[in-house]
């Protein structure tokens, strides 16, 4: 007879690293006197002074948990598996991440003890604890609407070193939420703007500028020197990569995603919890869902949303408090509710799980998970670029240009001379199209027009079909002055 024991990471520790074992017991019970009998200490591990087994582990027998069966007595028999899991309470208090020795040379002279008096005040925090601020390194990844936030309350707080990674300049959109920039940012790169707003705060601190896009070949190198990363990007790619490099290093990842009216915030921490993966093992398919710049967001979200991630931050610096590991913080602005559910650590996780493939992020193909490479076997999309629409607008060709956006988005901005077919329609409305003649898909970023000719083609339609490039957003200067549709 022979059972499967695996055993969770956090655990391992009392294994001799070792994950699985095959075993001969007929009981739970006998699978844990085995496995103690080869590492006596993994004893104090898995019981109290009373022989109990500890509440913090979970005993699943082929995904059942024994609690729900005969407890340690529950009967086994050939081919079980058995899973020894530590509970993840969620709301887990952990040590401060800030190395001993850093902590002891952080020293608070005159002035930082009346700015920051407010946090000396509090138990929880203390002297003791305003020196770790002083002394930690967070890596902010992405400036826009939650990294302003995030930036200014670090800076506030005293956080000593803040690194700052955005690639983008500052445009007039980001205005309505991304609180870092002013009128007089506008075409800045966005981390020159940000190290200014920040030591506009706090001269003190030391800000490190990264100009540029997150790359697997890069990650490792920029994040290895912090304490830890607060994720504020707005795309799949970033976050995996992120999540991927944070397990790899050993670093506590601080999520938080804004869409709409919706937020949700976490903490990925692989020693302590789950990752990214474990709760989403994959992104949703590419042009699915529209990201928060496609969605919309309501400016006041991102200072909710960044607020917590940033409070999160502090608790992982000083120790203490509930941190949101294993658990997502789930925020509706519009209905004004929220909820805390928990993520499971997942075994399977090809990152973090018993077995783990990945194992480097420079061998992991990001782009193809994400859906962003184009298939070899896939006909491609041909754009059709702004200024040669407006061309081909003004000389009266014959084609059909076709708007696939939602009616509240058109009610921003007409877009000339085009039908209405929302993407959802397409494949039933498509005797509206003529396929004698070109048709143009326009759309807001020119991502939703893609699909909407994959969807045609794949519905049967056989005409000639172009994507606007960048859609409306990239049209506006050169075809909608001429229109005043412009609200
Ligand atoms: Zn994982």
């Amino acid at each position: 007879m022979s059972i499967k024991v695996l055993v969770s990471a956090t655990l391992r520790t009392f294994t001799g690293r070792n994950a699985s074992f095959l075993l001969d017991s007929k009981s739970v019970k006998g699978v844990l006197a085995s496995l103690i009998e080869e590492y006596p200490d993994f004893a104090k591990a898995l019981y109290d002074e009373n022989d109990f087994l500890r509440s913090f582990i979970n005993i699943y027998v082929n995904d059942v948990n024994i609690k729900q069966l005969q407890n340690l007595e529950t009967r086994l028999k050939d081919g079980d598996t058995v899973l020894l899991l530590p509970a993840i309470a969620g709301g887990a208090p952990v040590e401060s991440v800030i190395p001993q020795e850093r902590r002891k040379e952080a020293k608070l002279d005159d002035t930082e003890i009346e700015r920051f008096s407010k946090h000396l005040m509090l138990r929880e925090i203390g002297v003791k604890g305003q020196k770790n601020i002083k002394a930690a390194k967070v890596l902010i990844c992405g400036l826009g609407a939650l990294g302003s936030v995030l930036a200014e309350y670090l800076a506030a707080a005293g956080v000593g070193t803040i690194g700052i990674v955005d690639f983008d300049v500052v445009n007039l959109q980001n205005l309505q939420n991304q609180i870092l920039y002013g009128r007089r940012d506008l075409k800045r790169p966005k981390v020159m703007s940000a190290k200014d707003k920040i030591k506009g705060i706090n001269q003190s601190i030391n800000v490190e500028t990264y100009n540029t896009k997150l790359e697997a070949d890069n990650i490792k190198e920029i994040i290895a020197d912090y304490d830890i990363v607060a994720d504020a990007t707005d795309n799949y790619k970033a976050r995996y990569l992120i999540n991927d490099a944070c397990v790899l290093l050993g670093k506590p990842d601080v999520f938080g995603a804004i869409y709409q009216f919706e937020g949700q915030v976490s903490v990925f921490d692989s020693q302590h919890g789950p990752c990214y993966r474990c709760a989403f093992p994959a992104p949703p398919p590419s042009g699915l869902v529209p990201t928060c710049s496609e969605g919309g967001s309501i400016s006041s979200l991102a200072g909710i949303i960044g607020s917590i991630q940033a409070t999160e931050v502090l608790k992982l610096i000083t120790g203490g408090g509930d941190v949101l590991i294993g658990e997502a913080f789930v925020f509706d602005a519009w209905n004004l509710t929220s909820s805390k559910v928990k993520i499971a650590k997942n075994d399977a996780c090809p990152l973090c799980g018993l077995s783990p493939s990945i194992t480097e992020v420079e061998d992991f193909d990001y782009e193809e998970f994400c859906g962003l490479k184009q298939d070899e076997n896939e006909i491609t999309v041909e754009g059709i670029a702004a200024s040669v629409l407006a061309e081909r607008i003004s000389k009266g060709d014959r084609m059909t240009i076709v708007d696939v956006r939602e009616p509240h988005e058109r009610a921003i901005n007409r877009f000339p001379n085009a039908i209405v077919i929302p993407i959802g329609q397409l494949a039933r409305r498509q005797k509206e199209l003529d396929p004698t003649i070109d048709t143009i898909f326009v759309c807001r970023e020119g991502k939703r027009s893609v699909l909407a000719i994959n969807t045609l083609r794949e519905a049967g339609y056989t005409g000639p079909m172009y994507n606007l490039k960048g859609g409306i957003e990239a049209a506006k200067d050169v075809i909608l002055p001429h229109e005043g549709a412009w609200l």
